[in-house]
């Protein structure tokens, strides 16, 4: 069955129509391994090259800096992983002591996406690094000064995700990435994962001033199990799989060219109309905002207020009188798919962990829906799921009310 109306943009986007074009072109005409030496395999590597050429000039790198990974998750392992390498590397060898001592920090905040947090805390346990986590305030915002104030001698990686999945809060890269440059003169590596961001909010990693940066296909209308990491020219920084010379000996492995085209063209059509876009779904958020209002005033609206600092997709609400988890099921049944806080949790007990750590309480953290819009979304469908949560709310209240 089709959901009618779909409203988990953040979770995955729908393939755009151009992306789908393209890997069924490449899979019909390309075939060769691209690290072949054959004339079709040549074929395979130009399209992958290509790609990677589109995808580079979508941000102002060159092609050098981009290399594809499986998405965002492989990404933020690899940069956090490889920087705890590279700084545990630039040591001697003076006993188990020194090491310890020495062990290298990585600075980032409580509302990473897992794929930043786990990791952290596998190398955490492993003892290949310290975990330093700075605050965010009650909309998710980060201090630059905060951020700078914690670098030591230790610091290896500051890594500070550039739009948040739940509550949708942009964060200061820029400025969190000239600071982080002027306070270590580069001895840090500044990393962002992005993947809410890219072909959302224009990026240009000249002016934004990042040493590496994970992006992911399948939330712009690209192919899942397919993103990059973005790497500085000059960046010392180690292989993630290792094996074949593919991705220029840092990432081992067959390349999937048709992916790479899909996610090319993908990335194409977004950043192409990302500005009218965002007007359009700025629009679409601040009314939807206001119907929901209408019919449930005493919700909260989770992270910044509607702005500069928060993706324009996104809606984050607390509801008080209704439990996330039902509420979703309600909303299902009416043809509506959302979230609650986000997809990886969802089915989780545990409340949100970027809820409670912008000091939302238990009860907040478990009324909170979360509805992330994309470019076939419509001012009708918004209108229709304020209605159906409103007419759902109600009905638990009057329940509520029976019971008493
Ligand atoms: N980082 C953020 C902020 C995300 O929202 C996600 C996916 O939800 C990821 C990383 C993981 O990306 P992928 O699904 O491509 O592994």
């Amino acid at each position: 069955m089709n959901q009618e109306i779909y409203l988990d943009y953040a979770a995955t986007q729908p393939m755009a129509a151009e992306a789908v074009a393209a890997m069924e072109q490449a899979m019909e005409d390309v075939y060769g391994n691209a690290s072949a030496v054959y004339r079709t395999a040549a074929r395979a590597k130009q399209l992958l090259e290509q790609s990677r050429e589109t995808i580079a000039e979508t941000i102002g790198a060159s092609p050098e800096e981009i290399f594809f990974t499986s998405g965002g998750t492989e990404g933020d392992n690899w940069a956090l992983n490889a920087a705890a390498d590279r700084a545990a590397g630039q040591d001697g060898s003076d006993g188990p002591r020194a090491a310890a001592q020495r062990r290298p920090q990585i600075i980032t905040t409580p509302i990473e996406h897992h794929a930043i947090l786990h990791t952290l805390s596998y190398l955490q346990d492993s003892g290949r690094a310290e975990a330093v986590l700075a605050d965010v305030d009650e909309a998710g915002r980060v201090d630059p000064k905060d951020i700078c104030g914690r670098i030591t001698p230790q610091t290896a990686l500051v890594s500070v995700m550039m739009a948040n999945n739940e509550i949708g809060t942009i964060e200061p890269i820029r400025e969190i990435a000239w600071r982080v440059r002027d306070a270590a003169q580069r001895q840090i590596l500044f990393h962002t994962d992005a993947v809410q961001a890219y072909g959302k909010i224009p990026i240009d990693v000249g002016r934004d001033g990042m040493d590496l940066m994970s992006v992911s296909a399948h939330k712009i209308g690209g192919p899942g199990g397919i993103g990059f990491l973005y790497i500085r020219q000059g960046v010392r920084f180690g292989a993630f799989l290792h094996g074949g010379m593919q991705e220029r000996g840092r990432r081992a492995g067959t390349e999937n060219v048709p992916a790479a085209a899909g996610f090319a063209a993908a990335a194409q059509v977004a950043v192409r109309r990302m500005e009218a876009e965002e007007r359009r779904e700025r629009t679409l958020q601040q009314t939807f905002l206001e119907e929901l209002r209408q019919g449930m005033p005493d919700l909260i609206l989770n992270g910044p207020p509607i702005g500069p600092e928060r993706l324009a997709n996104n809606i984050n609400v607390s509801i008080p009188g209704i439990v996330a988890d039902s509420a979703l099921i309600a909303l299902d049944l009416g043809g509506i798919a959302a979230s609650a806080g986000s997809a990886c949790t969802t089915g989780a007990v545990q409340p949100s962990h970027v809820l409670t750590a912008i000091g939302a309480d238990r009860a907040r953290a478990k009324s909170a829906l979360r509805f992330t819009i994309g470019p076939a979304t419509t001012a009708e469908e918004l209108h229709r799921t304020a209605q159906v949560l409103t007419a759902y709310r109600d009905r638990m209240r009057s329940l509520e009310d029976e019971a008493e």
